[in-house]
């Protein structure tokens, strides 16, 4: 996807700050942190909403939470904890439309959210 502002950090065309990359998963710090630890957490491959997901992406979205486990970990998160969310669409509040994982912490987060 040549106009996704996502698919040019996987591409290289825009250089976020990256705090993890395998084959599959990318992942940078947010530009507008929320949070004193804000990280996106993408697959490499363009998949636009959560309503584009299949069955076979199941291996796919689990290396994400997996990802985001592990930086939440780096992060010195685990033991206070930390909050994941994926946003959908104009009610989940999604602007980039290449799904992402939100790893937010180093904060309590409120709930309900927004
Ligand atoms: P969404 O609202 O779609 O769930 O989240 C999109 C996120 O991408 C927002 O938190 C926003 O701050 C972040 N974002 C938007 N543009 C950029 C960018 O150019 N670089 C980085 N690192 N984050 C961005
Ligand atoms: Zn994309």
């Amino acid at each position: 996807m040549s106009d996704c502002l996502f698919c040019k950090m996987v591409d290289g065309e825009i250089q976020p700050d990256v705090v993890y990359e395998d084959d599959d998963v990318l992942a940078f710090r947010d530009l507008n942190p929320q949070a004193p630890v804000h990280v996106l957490v993408i697959p490499k491959r363009h998949i636009a909403t959560l309503n584009d997901l299949t069955p076979e992406d199941a291996e796919l979205t689990g290396k994400l939470v997996l990802a985001a486990r592990e930086l939440a970990a780096r992060e010195d998160l685990a033991d206070d904890g930390y909050r994941l969310v994926m946003n959908c669409n104009a009610h989940g509040g999604q602007t980039v439309f290449h799904i992402h994982l939100h790893l937010l912490g180093g904060r309590p987060m409120g709930w309900p959210p927004g």
